[in-house]
C-alpha cells in the first residue's frame, strides 16, 4: 500500500497490485462533500430543476463514528421516491433567526420499494444543518426537494474506479448497491473503490 495526497488533503490509499483495465470509466469526488458534474445542455442554460417540496420521516439514526451518522428516511405520502443512484436531495430547515436554509445531501442508497432512503452525514464544526440532522430524533419529519443532480452512472456500464473520501462515499454507495442488485448490471465488469479518510478509525 502507498499513501498519496488527494485534492482535499486526505490521504488516498492506493493498491499497488491494481489490475490493467480493459477500459476505464473514472468517477472522481473532488472532496468530502462535493460532486463533480453539472449538465448545462447545448445552450449552456441549466434545465429547470424540480422544486416540489416533499417530506420524509427519520426512521433510523445510527452512529458510524463520533462525527458521522447513517440516517434512514421514509417519505411521507408517497409510495416511491423516483431517483437515479448518485443523485442528491436538498433538505430545508428554518434557523432560529427565521431564515430557511437549504443544504444538499447525496442519497446513499439505491431506489427501494417501498421507498426508504439513506443519507450519510458528517458534522461540520459550527455548521447548521449537518449538526441539526446528526442530532435529529427518530420520528422527526424533514422537508426536502429533489432528487437533483447528474452525477450518475453512464450506460453502458464499463469497468470503473470509484474514488471518494469521507462522506463523499454516499453517492457511490447508492450506485454500488444498485449495480449489485441484479447480475446483468455488473456481469463481466470490474469495479474498484479507492477510499480515503483523515483518520484510520473512520474506515
Ligand atoms: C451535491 C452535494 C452533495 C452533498 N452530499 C453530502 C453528503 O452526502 N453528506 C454530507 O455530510 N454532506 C454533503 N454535502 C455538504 C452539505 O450540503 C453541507 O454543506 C454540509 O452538511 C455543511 O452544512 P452545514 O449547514 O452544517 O454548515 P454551514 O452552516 O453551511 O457552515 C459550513 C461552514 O461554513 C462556516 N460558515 C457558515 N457561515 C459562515 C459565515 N457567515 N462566515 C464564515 N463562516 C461561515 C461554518 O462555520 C462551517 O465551517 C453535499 C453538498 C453538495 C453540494
Amino acid at each position: 500500500m502507498e499513501a498519496s495526497k488527494g485534492s482535499a488533503g486526505c490521504p488516498f490509499l492506493v493498491r499497488r497490485s491494481a489490475p490493467i483495465f480493459r477500459s476505464l470509466h473514472l468517477i472522481s469526488v473532488t472532496n468530502e462533500n462535493t460532486v463533480a458534474a453539472v449538465e448545462t445542455g447545448s445552450s449552456g442554460v441549466r434545465p429547470p430543476v424540480e422544486r416540489k417540496l416533499r417530506s420524509a420521516r427519520l426512521s433510523k439514526s445510527i452512529f458510524l463514528s463520533d462525527q458521522t451518522k447513517h440516517l434512514e428516511f421514509t417519505p411521507e405520502g408517497e409510495e416511491l421516491l423516483p431517483f437515479t443512484p448518485g443523485q442528491f436531495i436538498s433538505i430545508q430547515q428554518v434557523k432560529p433567526d427565521g431564515k430557511t436554509h437549504t443544504r444538499a445531501y447525496s442519497i446513499a442508497s439505491a431506489p427501494r420499494n417501498p421507498a426508504t432512503f439513506d443519507l450519510c452525514l458528517n458534522r461540520v464544526e459550527t455548521g447548521f444543518l449537518s449538526n441539526w440532522l446528526c442530532d435529529l430524533e427518530e420520528g422527526t419529519v424533514v422537508q426536502f426537494h429533489g432528487p437533483h443532480g447528474t452525477f450518475t452512472l453512464r450506460q453502458p456500464h464499463q469497468d470503473s474506479i470509484f474514488i471518494a473520501t469521507g462522506t463523499g462515499i454516499a453517492p457511490i454507495r447508492g450506485m454500488v448497491h444498485w449495480l449489485f442488485e441484479q447480475p446483468e448490471r455488473h456481469r463481466d465488469r470490474e469495479f474498484w473503490l479507492v477510499y480515503g479518510t483523515q483518520h484510520e478509525e473512520g474506515l
